[in-house]
């Protein structure tokens, strides 16, 4: 095989490989985001449940101040008792120690209404809780998982690097050019192989005269259709 395209076949498949790396990387990287886009939604629901844990012990306190301030009045009514004189006075005070009641009673029902939902919301908090926490012990052992694949990639890229850098060493600067051109908007099908006699890159079909040129694989010969560089693959890579 021509030389320049034995270099141009190894510099393209190294520049595919260079290519390949940061997306999985990235799916790497994506396995470990949506864990923690989970353990955020839970913290939010932490976060949301203490705010209506807050509210609910403010609501107690303002029925508990409301309480002390009825049964205050209850003992002014039961002093006025001993000195109201008419009927009518008897009647009016009777009336306002019923309404007094009354309320009492009310903030005495909602003040247990508070406390049942308190109890609830205490329970989803623990519940949160160590979901969180579970979440996050995920997150760590997935973490050390991801960070050794990624250190795998890494390692797998430098060699590869190393490898294109040693064969660009002695590469041919017409024939860099000239590939690079191609690569501009072929990307990493500036070089692809012939597959049943069709272009690999763009799929159409190579002339029998144009196949055979190929086959012999004396000279650089770019696809008449696309115009990327084509090249018969030797039967045990294909393998
Ligand atoms: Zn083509």
């Amino acid at each position: 095989m021509n030389k320049y395209l034995e270099d141009l076949i190894k510099l393209s498949k190294f520049d595919s490989k260079i290519s390949s790396f940061e997306p999985q990387i990235d799916n790497e990287k994506e396995k470990l985001a949506t864990f923690v886009e989970i353990a955020e939604e839970i913290k939010k629901g932490i976060n949301d449940t203490y705010a209506q844990i807050d509210e609910i012990k403010s609501k107690r306190t303002k029925n508990n101040i409301h309480l002390a301030e009825l049964k205050s009045k209850l003992d002014d009514i039961s002093k006025k008792g001993a000195i109201v004189q008419t009927e009518k006075e008897v009647k009016a005070l009777q009336l306002e120690e019923e309404i007094a009641k009354e309320q009492i009673s009310f903030a005495n029902e909602e003040i247990e209404r508070l406390d049942k939902l308190s109890t609830v919301k205490e329970e989803e908090l623990k519940e949160l809780q160590e979901k969180l926490t579970e979440e996050e012990n995920g997150i760590k052992e997935l973490q050390v998982a991801v960070d050794s694949a990624i250190e795998e990639i890494n390692k797998e890229r430098n060699v590869v690097y190393q490898d294109r850098s040693e064969l660009l060493a002695d590469f041919d600067n017409k024939v860099l050019t000239f590939y690079e051109k191609i690569k501009r908007w072929a990307k990493d099908t500036a070089v692809v192989p012939v597959k049943k006699q069709a272009c690999y890159g763009c799929f159409m079909k190579i002339s029998d005269q144009t196949y055979a040129e190929i086959i012999k694989s004396e000279e650089i010969i770019n696809c008449p259709h696309c115009g990327r560089i084509i090249y018969k693959e030797e039967e045990t890579v294909e393998a």
